[in-house]
Order: C-alpha cells, then sequence, then structure tokens
C-alpha cells in the first residue's frame, strides 16, 4: 500500500465508503420495499419425470424496485443475510407460500409440495421451528406439503445443531431437500446423519448433459447414491429435450428447469397445471 500514490490512496477511500453508501442505501431500500409491498415470491415448476405431471413448486423471491427496475435475489439476500432483515424476510416469505398453498388447496387444485429456501442464518435462529409451526397453524398450509432447501454450506456450519433442527422440522412433517449438491464441501459421512427428502442436483452439472463425460459421471454417482439413501432426486436448470431425456434414463425423478417454465406468479403457475390436477 506504501508504494501507492496518494491518488490511488484516496480512490481507495472513496470506493471503500461508497460500498459501505451502497450497502447502507440498499439496507434502506430493501426495508421500505417490505412495508411497500414490493416483493413477490414467484414459482418455479417442479415436474416429475415419469408422469411430466407438475407436482410441486420452488418460491423464489423477486424485487421490484421503482427506481431500478427489477433486482434479482443475488443481489439482496446476501446482503439481507448480513443483517435480522433475512428473518423478517424470510419470514414473509414463508407467510406468502403457507397462505397461497393453502388458497390452491381451498380452490381444488391437488396438494403441491412448496419449496422454500432458508439461509444459514435461519437455522442458527433459535425460534425458528416455533415460527414454522406458528405459521402453518395460522395459514391452515399442510406441514406435509412444506419442503425447506438448504444448502451444504448451512449444514456443515454446525452439523450437531443443523442436525438437530432437522429432526425437529421432520417430527412436524415437513421435508428437507440438499439445495446445489455437489458444489459445496459436503462430507457423505455427515449427509447420512442428516433426515434428507430430496437431493437437487446443482445447474453446474445438468448444463453439459449429455456431452460432458464428467458431468454425466457426476449426476448419474449423484442419482444413484440419493437413491440407494432413500432419497428423491431432482435435477435443476433443465433447458433442453436432450437433458431431460438423459436424466429419465438415468432414472432421476424430479426436475426444474426453463424447459418446463422459470419462476412464474402465482396466478401465471397455475395455468401450467393440467386440468387433472383440479379435484
Ligand atoms: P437457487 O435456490 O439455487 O435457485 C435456483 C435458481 O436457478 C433461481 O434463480 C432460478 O430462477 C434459476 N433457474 C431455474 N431454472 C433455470 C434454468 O433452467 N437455467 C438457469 N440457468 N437457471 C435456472 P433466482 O430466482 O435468481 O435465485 C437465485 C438464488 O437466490 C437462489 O438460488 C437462492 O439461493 C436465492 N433465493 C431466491 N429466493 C430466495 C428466498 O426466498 N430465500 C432465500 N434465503 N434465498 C432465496
Ligand atoms: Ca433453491
Ligand atoms: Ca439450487
Ligand atoms: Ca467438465
Amino acid at each position: 500500500a506504501k508504494s501507492l500514490g496518494r491518488g490511488s490512496f484516496s480512490f481507495y477511500v472513496k470506493e471503500l465508503s461508497d460500498r459501505a453508501t451502497h450497502r447502507v442505501e440498499m439496507e434502506m431500500r430493501l426495508r421500505r420495499a417490505i412495508e411497500m409491498g414490493q416483493l413477490e415470491v414467484f414459482y418455479q415448476p417442479q415436474v416429475e419425470i415419469a408422469s411430466g405431471r407438475i407436482i410441486g413448486a420452488e418460491a423464489l423471491l423477486r424485487w421490484r424496485d421503482d427506481e431500478r427496475g427489477y433486482i434479482p435475489p443475488d443481489q439482496f439476500i446476501p446482503l439481507a443475510e448480513q443483517s435480522e432483515l433475512i428473518v423478517k424476510l424470510s419470514n414473509w416469505v414463508l407467510e406468502q407460500v403457507s397462505r397461497q398453498g393453502r388458497l390452491w388447496l381451498d380452490q381444488g387444485y391437488a396438494p403441491l409440495r412448496l419449496a422454500v429456501n432458508l439461509s444459514p442464518n435461519q437455522l442458527r435462529n433459535a425460534e425458528l421451528i416455533q415460527h414454522i409451526d406458528t405459521t402453518l397453524q395460522a395459514t391452515g398450509f399442510p406441514a406435509e406439503q412444506l419442503e425447506l432447501e438448504l444448502t451444504e454450506g448451512t449444514l456443515m456450519h454446525d452439523p450437531e445443531q443443523a442436525a438437530e433442527r432437522l429432526n425437529q422440522l421432520r417430527k412436524l412433517g415437513i421435508s428437507i431437500s440438499l439445495d446445489d449438491f455437489g458444489t459445496g464441501y459436503s462430507s457423505l459421512a455427515y449427509l447420512k446423519r442428516f433426515p434428507l427428502s430430496v437431493l437437487k442436483i446443482d445447474k453446474s452439472f445438468t448444463r453439459g448433459l449429455p456431452q460432458d463425460l464428467e458431468d454425466c459421471a457426476i449426476s448419474r454417482t449423484v442419482v444413484a447414491m440419493g437413491h440407494a439413501l432413500g432419497m428423491t432426486v431432482l435435477a435443476e436448470g433443465v433447458e433442453t429435450q436432450e437433458q431431460l431425456e438423459y436424466l429419465r434414463d438415468l432414472g432421476c425423478d424430479v426436475y426444474q428447469g426453463y424447459l418446463c417454465s422459470p419462476a412464474v406468479p402465482a396466478k401465471q403457475f397455475v395455468e401450467l397445471l393440467s386440468p387433472n390436477d383440479k379435484r
């Protein structure tokens, strides 16, 4: 740093404070967005490969800002995770999803499994279980239809505590899926200790199917391992018919991806369901 000229030092300081300002400003906007109802939950279908039926959806958060337009979750969720905002945000998502899920049941749609992403801080939060339980009771959304998505990183941060929390969630009837599988530093020895129902093959592996031999080998191995451990295996990021055919041949159970649909507002989501899905 000593070798840097005066000019570059002050530039550095300016850049730092800009970044801090940006963070504070974004956080303020996000708070306001929550209060003003500018957040929206979108739903991306999850399709059973054997039948082609939509059996559930992943809830994905969207923020529409009047000035900046659409802000992708990657730009504000990591920020929210740095403060207690993430708890507020996640509670809101869970509430929306539970209400929506209950509404679809009341409208006569066959039960859909709705998946909500859980961030690392939430699993550490001692009030998590109580809050989820209360929300399910209040909305009347069946726990059996709720799935929580966690990443390997979230589990490995404190495996003992994570296992305990997941067991409590399982007892409520909630299922757990392991998100972005293969991208984190997972230990297979630990994996078997968690009550996981679904293994999600990360889209970075799906992308190379069926040309990339390594991606094929990894996908094949994940499907075999998941099944051996009694789990459902879901492939993320399926964009082409060829990828789907390959996954079908592997015996992969469920897929999610642009081939079926991107995440869409609740109203559009039900239009994707077949008439048979209404009882
Ligand atoms: P994720 O949980 O891995 O979600 C999957 C991402 O892949 C989504 O991006 C989805 O729109 C995108 N995707 C789906 N199908 C395809 C495909 O065929 N091709 C490609 N290239 N991408 C596809 P999105 O919605 O931008 O979300 C990004 C991340 O933000 C999510 O990654 C998740 O980690 C986080 N996130 C989103 N909503 C929430 C939330 O409510 N709570 C928390 N804690 N995190 C969330
Ligand atoms: Ca996810
Ligand atoms: Ca994922
Ligand atoms: Ca490769």
